[in-house]
């Protein structure tokens, strides 16, 4: 077969970008496509940039330790100065609130005790020491502010939260995502902007390359979809949606920029905080502001989307309801009445956990449904989607003989079955952004 490239990945965001990096390091000579002027500039570009370890699963908090350690040697672990500037990973720690909805954390707990990842467990009066602004009433369920019942303290409070210091979040993701194009390109990798996908060719059962928008085609025996919340749409270009049993789809979600209470200096002394009780995830914003979404509570109705290129983009009544539950937490929160912040799509799957793994099409791989949740990861997902297709291509019968990857950092094997398209829908997951 005719080649212009081993690999082809449909899109350029942190994920495309990672694939292309550790790809390009074992040698394949790979092109990135993106229908953006830019790289990073999807739905990463939107993306809250936490980096967090506390997951549902033991496999997906161990995957998310081991992406923090890459992160937190970022510079070393590109080995590249990007002209542009390097992204900064703002060590901050983690604050996790215990709540029913999260059984007071036993799970996150035991996952990380399994693991070795180190916590404070707090009492009221710590949580108060760390970030004297909060508030200890318990709100549970969270609710819109339209309900009656909104505000309405329950008669036990909090009792207690996690705090843990290997976590934090990115200072900036699109030059994060830009610093890895430049790493990948220095081994070689290409890309090309302003370029999309129309078409998934295959000849004989094989995929062979796909098709441009503007009738070019490119040909490579190996094309990986991270196409992000545009997912499902080149599955169903490839033809290979019908053979996956966990599927992917878009859904809108939105961000809330609010002004940290004034007289605390949120921006350097807040840390990224995750809290069921009131179904909110915040983090330090520049400008000492206080950036929020929801961890999907079953108040939040979802909108998912037909078609990723048209969604509204505008902040609506959701944005206010954001911001009037983190007030429940910070009572001093200011909320303007023009509110600010940014709205993208996730790329869900039906159990919120991604799919990284081959399809039915030979040479047609998946590193999709990253559920809002698998930014941090891109380092690790970057090495595990390239040692799946290095093995597939060489013989490997990985649905009926899954790949071990090995998490080098942490000394620990993970059954990459865990992310198979053709996976029973897990039900140890959160079923929400937690993951
Ligand atoms: C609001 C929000 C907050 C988030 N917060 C966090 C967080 O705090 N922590 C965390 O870990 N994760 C978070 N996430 C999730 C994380 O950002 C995503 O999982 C990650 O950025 C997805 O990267 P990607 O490369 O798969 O997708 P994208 O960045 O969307 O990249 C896909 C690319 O494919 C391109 N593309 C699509 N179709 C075509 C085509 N036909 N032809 C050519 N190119 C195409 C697009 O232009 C796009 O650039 C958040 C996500 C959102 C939306």
């Amino acid at each position: 077969m005719n080649k212009d490239f081993d690999a082809i990945i449909i899109g350029a965001g942190i994920i495309g970008c990672s694939t292309a990096f550790e790809l390009s390091k074992k040698g394949l000579k790979t092109l990135n496509l993106d229908k953006l002027p830019a790289s990073g500039n999807g739905s990463t570009s939107n993306s809250c940039a936490v980096i967090r370890v506390h997951y549902s699963t033991l496999d997906g908090t161990a995957v998310a330790y081991e992406s923090y350690q890459y992160w937190n040697e970022w510079e070393k672990y590109l080995s590249v100065k990007d002209p542009q500037g390097m992204a900064k990973f703002l060590k901050r720690g983690i604050m996790v609130f215990k709540s029913e909805a999260n059984e007071d954390l036993k799970k996150v707990r035991s996952n990380m005790d399994a693991l070795g990842i180190k916590y404070e467990d707090l009492d009221v009066a710590g949580i108060k020491e760390k970030y004297p602004l909060l508030d200890n009433t318990s709100y549970f369920p969270p609710r819109k502010p339209e309900d009656d019942q909104f505000g309405i303290a329950n008669p036990d409070p909090l009792i207690g939260a996690i705090y843990y210091p290997e976590g934090g979040f990115v200072s900036d993701p699109i030059l994060s995502t830009h610093n890895v194009q430049v790493a990948a390109e220095a081994h070689g990798a290409k890309f090309l902007f302003k370029s999309k996908v129309v078409g998934i060719l295959n000849n004989e059962g094989r995929v062979q390359g796909v098709l441009l928008e503007d009738g070019t085609t490119v040909q490579a025996p190996v094309v990986v979809n991270a196409s992000g919340p545009h997912s499902f749409v080149i599955n169903r270009m490839a033809g290979v949606e019908e053979g996956m049993k966990i599927k992917t789809r878009a859904l809108r979600h939105e961000v809330v920029h609010v002004p940290a209470p004034e007289g605390f200096d949120y921006e350097m002394r807040g840390c990224p905080s995750s809290d069921s009780d009131i179904g909110a995830y915040w983090r330090p914003e520049v400008g000492n502001h206080i950036l929020s979404g929801s961890e999907d509570p079953e108040c939040d109705s979802k909108e998912w989307i037909e078609d990723p290129d048209e969604f509204n983009r505008n902040l609506t009544d959701q944005a206010r309801a954001q911001a009037c539950r983190l007030a429940l937490r910070i009572p001093e929160l200011r909320i303007p009445n023009q509110i600010q912040g940014v709205v993208d799509l996730y790329d869900v799957t039906d159990d919120w956990i991604p799919i990284y793994d081959k399809s039915d099409l030979p040479g047609f791989y998946l590193a999709i449904g990253t559920s809002g949740n698998q930014y941090k990861n891109a380092p690790v997902v970057g090495k595990m989607m390239a040692e799946l297709i290095t093995q597939c291509e060489n013989g490997k019968d990985h649905d009926q003989d899954p790949i071990v990857f090995h998490l080098g950092r942490m000394d620990r094997d993970i059954d990459m079955k865990f992310y198979s398209r053709l996976r029973e829908i897990n039900q140890e997951s959160s079923f929400s952004v937690l993951g």
